[in-house]
């Protein structure tokens, strides 16, 4: 049997007195895309922060075997941990191209020569970037913002993206284009992601597998095929 990728076992995690993660256990295999449902408040923001060492949390998360928890969210950055948080985080005093040299800080090629060759990349990704390398952050649109987090996040060349809620706030039609790239960039370079959407069908449709979770527990995880068909899923998350 191989390792997952991404192994949680018996996650508690919270702010403060306030316990929200009551005992979080799934796994991930290298390759696969798995979606975290969920409403609001059930603990998706969370368990992603938690992964990466944004919050106090007990219990183990392995990444390719090796326990991180505990570990300082840069350490867990440096190991191929790429952080989308909700809200984005882009720098929008900084223009496109210096947003996306900052996802480059925690990896060790450095190089001119390794930063030109990705921000290309990033722009046959994201062709929008390019028309807008030279401008503000903070004067994009709501989409090209979330396309330039995930470009960032992609400059690290991580291993595992944790992804939250990349449709929020945009138009279907933008919201497509951010899930081909999604698509693509699993397949194509082998990126591995833990996607947290209230957009249940669309998630659904672009992950292998999926969990849901209701105030701080796993309540059913299972094929994404499955869930779209099982009717107490359909009703709660799909509306039909
Ligand atoms: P949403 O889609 O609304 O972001 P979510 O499933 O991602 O929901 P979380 O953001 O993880 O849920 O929130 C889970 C619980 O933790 C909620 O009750 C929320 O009020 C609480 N919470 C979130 N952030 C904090 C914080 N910084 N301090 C205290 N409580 C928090």
């Amino acid at each position: 049997m191989t390792t997952p990728l991404l192994e949680v076992r018996n996650l508690h995690a919270g702010y403060g007195p306030t316990e929200v993660l009551h005992g979080l256990d799934f796994s991930l295999e290298e390759g696969h895309i798995t979606a975290l449902l969920g409403a609001n408040g059930a603990g998706k923001t969370t368990t992603l922060r938690a992964i990466c060492g944004m919050v106090q949390a007990s219990g183990d998360v392995l990444f390719d075997g090796q326990r991180i928890t505990g570990k300082a969210t840069e350490d867990i950055t440096r190991l191929g941990v790429a952080h989308v948080p909700d809200g984005r985080g882009t720098f929008t005093d900084l223009t496109t191209e210096e947003n996306l040299r900052l996802g480059a800080y925690a990896r060790r090629d450095r190089s001119a020569a390794s930063l030109a060759q990705d921000y290309e990349r990033m722009y046959t990704l994201f062709p929008i970037l390019k028309e807008r390398r030279h401008q503000q952050a903070g004067t994009l649109s709501g989409g090209q913002q979330q396309m330039l987090a995930v470009a960032r996040a992609l400059m690290l060349h991580p291993r595992l993206l944790l992804l939250d809620e990349p449709s929020f706030g945009l138009a279907p039609l933008v919201v497509k284009d951010i899930f081909e790239v999604m698509r693509d960039i699993n397949a194509t370079q082998q990126v591995s992601i833990l996607l947290v959407e209230q957009n249940a069908a669309m998630a659904l449709k672009l992950a292998g597998s999926a969990h849901l979770l209701e105030t701080g527990r796993i309540v059913r995880s299972g094929r994404s095929t499955d869930l779209m068909n099982d009717d107490a899923v359909r009703r709660a998350y799909l509306g039909y």
